[in-house]
């Protein structure tokens, strides 16, 4: 088989980084059970460099493979049933679910029919994705979704475009009909030429316009398990399975928050992370990235008010929304902006990692 080099990477179409292959890994409804959680660690170390990433759809990476090893990984993940054994039916699986989903609700029941469906979709863009977010207060208002499955404040579920404040409502039991509808929509209608939904301005089809809003942001529904910080997403597998053999847990999630969920045992004693700060992996792993990330943000982070972001370059992998201070790689030095997204107009640009760091009064 060979490998596709693409932008948009899956376990079947590995990229090429500057640190070797980048696969990626989409469990299932974003749950994997101990043992699949144990050996992706243990392929993450034979095969990989020894660390998982958490991306911001909750889905799993293992950097730095070679050629060689993916021949060998593939085979295992596969073998594992944490990849479909047929690759356009992995491209397909683009469904980030909120992660406090339980068997049986609303969530679960979309989530899953969408993914017995997936045959039914058109040729989608690659980073073309579904949030199916019908828990009681919206989860995934910051994480990636091209379509919507919401719920208002009165309980009903709805369809929203993203970049759309309002969509409609569904009918109960149709909900995957509807979604399967949006998407053939946005081919025929032109929309893989803008890739993404925001960013696609033709009129949506008269039966998915509404007047309706997804609830406002409230507690979050309690979590089906004890959640552990992860330092930019980044899983230490050694350190990881080690701890997963010790314990009690019976299964991992992952969310598109920088965290992971462990199910199964309440008595764990969680690491200390900076959740309030994303950074992309930078140069030199990442051959966009014309500067460091990580280390700039781990001395930045106690000096910066607010969510920061240090993004190796304006693609802004680690975080699609806004935060409060982000820094954008360009050309070997850092543009700095405030309240913005990645690669947003600077208030000061082109500054050494010095600079930025007397700027916050870091140095
Ligand atoms: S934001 Fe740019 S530098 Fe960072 S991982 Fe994405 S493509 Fe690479």
């Amino acid at each position: 088989m060979s490998i596709i080099r693409g932008w948009c990477p899956t376990a079947w179409r590995p990229m090429t980084a500057g640190d070797g292959l980048l696969v990626r890994v989409r469990p299932r409804m974003g749950r994997l059970h101990r043992d699949a959680m144990l050996a992706l660690c243990e392929l993450a170390i034979a095969q990989g460099n020894g660390q998982i990433d958490v991306t911001n759809r909750a889905n799993l990476q293992i950097r730095g493979v070679s050629e060689g090893g993916w021949q060998m990984l593939i085979a295992a993940l596969v073998a594992l049933g944490l990849v479909d054994p047929d690759p356009a039916r992995e491209a397909r699986r683009m469904t980030l679910a909120a992660p406090c989903w339980r068997p049986g609700d609303d969530t679960y029941r979309i989530a899953t029919e969408l993914d017995r469906r997936l045959g039914e979709l058109p040729a989608l863009p690659g980073k073309f994705g579904f949030a199916i977010d019908a828990g009681p207060a919206p989860m995934l208002a910051e994480a990636p979704g091209d379509l919507r499955v919401e719920r208002t404040a009165a309980g009903r579920l709805l369809l929203r475009a993203d970049g759309r404040a309002t969509g409609v409502l569904l009918t109960p039991g149709h909900e995957v009909d509807a979604l399967i509808a949006l998407a053939k929509w946005f081919v025929v209608s032109g929309g893989s030429a803008a890739k993404r939904m925001a960013r696609h301005a033709a009129p949506l089809p008269d039966w998915a316009k509404g007047t309706e809003r997804p609830a406002p942001a409230g507690p979050l529904a309690e979590m089906p398990g004890t959640s552990w910080p992860l330092a930019f997403g980044r899983i230490d597998a050694p350190s990881f399975h080690a701890m997963l053999r010790r314990s009690t847990a019976t299964r991992v999630r992952t969310t598109p928050w920088r965290a992971l969920l462990i199910e199964g045992d309440h008595d764990l004693a969680v690491p200390d992370a900076p959740v309030a700060t994303d950074a992309c992996v930078g140069a030199p792993a990442c051959p966009q990235a014309s500067v460091a990330t990580r280390a700039l943000a781990l001395r930045l982070a106690p000096f910066v008010a607010g969510r920061l972001h240090v993004s190796g370059c304006a693609k802004g992998c680690a975080r699609a929304a806004p935060a409060a201070v982000v820094l954008t790689g360009r050309e070997g030095r850092y543009d700095l902006a405030f309240d913005a997204c990645a690669g947003a107009t600077p208030a000061r640009a082109a500054l050494d990692p010095a600079a930025v760091l007397q700027h916050f009064g870091a140095s």
